[in-house]
């Protein structure tokens, strides 16, 4: 119940990426049959992965993962611009938020706009961040916490008609809602590979035809001199495999997600107290639901679901490591009390509705252990 944070290699997957370790190991810049089978094979690949978001080949970059397609774009945008100021939002996922951070010791301005309770972005406040230093707009898709799903079309209008580039972090939304990056006119979108069924470590930027990004990695002049070093081709054509399925059964995908996440909803709200789903109530991701369990802890319950099995977790994998409030809930008002009791329960293809129903028993049960010795437990009458 932890699909947000990663998915299992699918099986049709791991059999197109085994060749690429073993007969077709070329190099893909090598001119002999090895190297040249190689590079038709990340071609391949690259086709896919344009295709799933309606774009060329040549806007695709490969990198290694979500994390270097969001800096990419930051520093690849910010390096090159006369520009000092960025305009993002308070919910960013890290891996947007940290090199802003860096851009911002470095000198420039950052803007993080403000959301509503539902986690949305108001485009108002957008207009009104917006200067002649402008450099670039980083907004995102779908939030990695609670789902919701900005008004991205809207945005990416303000950014055009002010002729500013816009880059949206989609890793969330792939999959999960057609994304056609000309009907969005969005310049910059990033993508992972691991959060599609696709192998680890592997994952795209896309970039418009005529925008131009300063490189990052400089060596051999891979990936048309945008990120140097051999590519990892095998994982290349994972995650080539894995936009082509993600595309072909997304329809069927996202009735199977919306099926379980209606039913497990329902069954929460319903049978326990006390509990509120957070988030918008329908422009979100249909994998994703978030809750809180007022007189609980999160962390407690993951370990409660742990005990059996079950995978959850309070939010993002990448800031639990560091115990640190949600940044997300935060911006969306909640007090530290609504924080602390928060859980993000997301599916993925593999989960059934019995692993549902499993789900809402153990939690029933364990949040009804937790609050026998809850210390808010005369404050809410549970
Ligand atoms: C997972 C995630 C990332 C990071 O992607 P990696 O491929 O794990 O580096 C970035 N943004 C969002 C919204 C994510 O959910």
């Amino acid at each position: 119940m932890d699909n947000a944070a990663s998915t299992p290699v699918h099986e049709k997957v791991v059999e197109e990426m085994i060749p690429f370790f073993k007969e077709q190991y070329g190099n893909p810049s090598s001119i002999h049959k090895y190297g040249r089978l190689a590079n038709l094979a990340i071609q391949n690949a690259r086709k896919r992965i344009a295709d799933m978001i309606n774009a060329d080949s040549n806007e695709i970059l490969l990198t290694s993962g979500g994390t270097e397609s969001n800096n990419t774009a930051i520093y690849g945008i910010a390096y090159q611009s006369k520009g000092k100021h960025v305009i993002t939002s308070s919910i960013e996922h890290d891996a947007i938020l940290e090199p802003c951070k860096r851009l911002e010791k470095e000198g420039c301005r950052i803007s993080y706009l403000p959301v509503d309770k539902y986690g949305l972005v108001n485009p108002e406040n957008l207009k009104n961040e917006i200067s002649d230093e402008t450099c670039l707009i980083t907004i995102m898709y779908a939030n990695n916490e609670v789902g919701t799903i900005q008004p991205i079309k809207e945005i990416a209008r303000i950014a055009q008609k002010n002729k500013i580039p816009f880059h949206t972090d989609a890793v969330q939304a792939v999959g999960k809602t057609t994304i056609d990056v000309r009907e969005i006119g969005v310049d910059l979108l990033s993508i992972s590979s691991h959060k599609i069924n696709g192998p680890k470590g592997v994952g795209a930027l896309y970039i418009r035809n005529g925008i131009k990004i300063s490189p990052l990695i400089l060596g051999g002049g891979q990936e048309r001199g945008l990120r140097s070093g051999t590519e990892n081709v095998a994982n290349i054509v994972g995650f080539g495999m894995a936009c082509k399925l993600a595309k072909d059964s997304m329809t069927d995908n996202i009735a199977h997600y919306k099926k379980l996440t209606t039913k497990l909803v329902s069954r929460i709200i319903n049978e326990i107290s006390c509990t509120t789903l957070n988030g918008h109530p329908d422009k979100r991701i249909p994998n994703n639901t978030h809750f809180t369990f007022l007189g609980v802890s999160g962390e407690d319950l993951i370990i409660k679901l742990d005990e059996s099995k079950i995978a959850a977790s309070t939010g993002s994998a990448c800031s639990v490591r560091v115990q640190k409030a949600s940044h997300v809930l935060k911006a969306m008002g909640f007090s530290h009390e609504q924080i602390t009791g928060s859980l993000r329960l997301t599916v993925g293809i593999i989960n059934s509705e019995e692993e549902i129903d499993k789900t809402v028993d153990v939690l029933k049960q364990v949040v009804q252990e937790l609050r026998v010795v809850s210390p808010y437990k005369s404050k809410y009458n549970f």
